[in-house]
């Protein structure tokens, strides 16, 4: 059995003169809790978007070894096909679908597992019965999940600013992944959000998920990471289990020393 779930090596990322990844390597394994952390543009979002199809990375490879044992490299695949093999995210922004209800917004997720994704046609299409009887009972084990069984009637927009965030969670998960990825899941949070964050990832992880987020909150990081890997203008500066990179003294005059 493949240990690994996520293997970059090499990645990088021009953008005219400026090259925004450097050579990037990272790992994810099995049931892992993996945080990349550094200053704000060190390179980080443009990372989740070379490994998830949103832009074409200059150079490097990106491989996914799923749960269901399928090896795939994913540099080149368009966003929905990087779904399709076994990888989801969020994003910094939220991005939900506002005027639909909280069970629909994750039963979009769901068909985009297996379905070509047109918005506004999706949830009118006509599909197998039982297809969708199961499309709708997984949606709700999501929401069990993320602490919003309570909320699936309800329009997203009415959901508090850390409920759409949790949200945002049910949509990626309800595609399979085999790996998720969260872009700054606690930014905007109070702390009793980012209490109940912390958890729900702990949650995710329980339930045989691996997890890849950026974050800057440092000590949800240090609490919820196995490993950690910092970047710096767009290189990898250190990597290391929380305590080695709180004692790190590049990292900290790069990044953890900054007020
Ligand atoms: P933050 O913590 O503030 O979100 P980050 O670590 O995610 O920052 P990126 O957003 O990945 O950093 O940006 C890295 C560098 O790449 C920055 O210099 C940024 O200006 C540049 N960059 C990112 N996207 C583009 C783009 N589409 N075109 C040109 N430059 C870009």
């Amino acid at each position: 059995m493949n240990d690994t779930i996520l293997k970059v090596s090499g990645l990088s990322m021009h953008f005219g003169g400026i090259q925004a990844l450097k050579q990037l390597d990272l790992e994810v394994k099995r049931g892992e809790i993996v945080a990349l952390i550094g200053p704000n543009g060190a390179g980080k979002t443009t990372f989740f978007n070379c490994v998830t199809g949103i832009y074409n990375p200059t150079e490097g490879d990106v491989i996914l070894h799923t749960l269901q044992g399928t090896t795939s490299r994913l540099n080149g695949l368009k966003p929905n096909k990087v779904t399709e093999k076994g990888m989801a995210r969020t994003f910094q922004n939220i991005r939900l679908f506002q005027n639909m209800t909280v069970l629909e917004n994750v039963m979009i997720g769901r068909h985009c597992r297996t379905h070509s994704f047109i918005l506004g046609a999706i949830l009118r299409t006509p599909s197998n019965r039982k297809e969708e009887q199961e499309i709708v009972e997984r949606s709700y084990e999501i929401l069990e999940l993320v602490g919003l069984a309570d909320e699936v009637d309800n329009f997203a927009r009415n959901l508090s600013y850390g409920a759409q965030r949790r949200l945002e969670i049910a949509r990626a998960l309800a595609t399979d992944p085999s790996l998720l990825l969260l872009d700054e899941p606690a930014a905007g949070m109070n702390p009793q959000e980012t209490q109940e964050l912390v958890q729900l990832i702990l949650r995710i992880r329980d339930q045989g998920y691996s997890i890849l987020l950026i974050e800057h909150d440092m000590k949800l990081v240090m609490t919820l990471s196995n490993r950690i890997y910092v970047m710096d203008y767009g290189k990898k500066i250190a990597q290391g289990t929380p305590e080695e990179i709180q004692s790190n003294p590049v990292v900290i005059k790069a990044y953890l020393g900054e007020d």
